[in-house]
């Protein structure tokens, strides 16, 4: 069976599914997994989460998980509340899932390609992704967008990914030498039009090196309207704004990373979708909504609807 996507989604599936004796290969266009649980690496060791800041747990099957990396030192509260990060970076949960998982980073899928019974996988161009037979089942995890294209390739569909939307954003990550953000790590602000929706001293977090480094993210309408500017022109305006927010030093190190595909504002409102016809799901926060944790039972309720399916 093949996963496609390293992200939170595609990891639960893969270690559910690793558990219950099935043979799957992940695959992932990005350099390591993790998908939007992300943390870069910058100049003098510097580090920054610049996708999801952290994740809640209310599921009791994800609070169980969540207390497994507790107290294994992969994930950590912070702030209090109900606040979790991965440790020492947001990718270590999606890491310690995918544990022992056949996982190949930098392959793009491009083409889901039908053979008998099964599929195969190639690259955008035609060459094939993994030498093996043909997977008797894909499990698509990525974004609706790019999950639409390889199922329309393949001349198939799955009610409802074509009606999940996402609100982009533009993330500011900042080192500088000025003071600590005063009063609290995260400075909010909900208000849809605010070109800074979230202001957070990364060094707070657990497991990070201290120091001034912070990650601010555009509201989605700002991101939206400057979703295509160059991202030096992004760093620099957010940069002016963050100035008027918070105390900022001299500047070390700045960026800007554009999310296309950020937040879901509209969710299939199904745990995953599944074909057993052809063997096809599709599983992410498309499905159930923007969060980590969504993200997480979606995968699990794919893996799940599969092995249901076998039995
Ligand atoms: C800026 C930002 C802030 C956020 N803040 C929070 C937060 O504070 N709390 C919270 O709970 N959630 C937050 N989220 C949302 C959270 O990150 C997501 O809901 C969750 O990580 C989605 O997981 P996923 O597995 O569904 O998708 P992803 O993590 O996007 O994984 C999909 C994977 O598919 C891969 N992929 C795509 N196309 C292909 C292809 N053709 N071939 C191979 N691989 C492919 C991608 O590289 C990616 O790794 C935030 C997201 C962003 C971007």
């Amino acid at each position: 069976m093949a996963i496609i996507g390293a992200g939170i989604a595609g990891a639960a599936a893969a270690h559910r599914l690793r558990g219950a004796g099935r043979s799957v290969v992940v695959l992932d266009k990005g350099r390591g997994p993790g998908g939007r649980m992300a943390t870069r690496r910058g100049p003098e060791g510097l580090r920054f989460d610049h996708g999801a800041q952290y994740f809640t747990a209310r599921d009791p099957r994800f609070i169980a998980l969540v207390q497994g990396w507790t107290a294994r030192g992969v994930a950590a509260s912070w702030g209090g509340a109900d606040r979790f990060v991965g440790v020492p970076g947001m990718t270590a949960p999606v890491r310690d899932l995918l544990d022992g998982v056949a996982l190949k980073c930098g392959r793009a899928v491009g083409r889901l390609v039908r053979e008998g019974r099964g599929w195969r996988l190639q690259e955008a161009d035609g060459a094939p992704l993994a030498e093996d037979a043909a997977f008797s089942a894909v499990l698509l995890t990525c974004p609706s967008p790019q999950t639409l294209a390889l199922l329309g390739g393949a001349g198939e569909s799955l009610p409802g990914v074509a009606e999940v939307r996402y609100a982009p954003c533009w993330t500011l990550m900042l080192a500088h030498d000025g003071p600590p953000l005063p009063d609290a790590p995260v400075r909010e602000d909900r208000d849809p039009d605010a070109t800074l929706a979230w202001i957070a001293e990364n060094g707070s977090k657990p497991g990070r090196e201290p120091g001034r480094t912070i990650v601010a993210h555009a509201g989605p309408a700002w991101s939206r309207a400057n979703l295509d500017c160059a991202a030096e022109d992004v760093a620099e305006r957010l940069v002016a704004t963050l100035r008027d927010r918070v105390p900022v030093g001299e500047i070390r190190h700045r960026a800007a990373h554009r999310w296309r595909y950020a937040a879901v504002e509209r969710a299939v409102g199904e745990p995953c979708l599944f074909a057993p016809e052809t063997g096809l799901g599709f599983a992410g926060d498309g499905c159930l909504g923007p969060r980590v944790e969504f993200a997480y039972l979606s995968g699990l309720a794919l893996a799940e609807r599969v092995l249901a399916e076998a039995a």
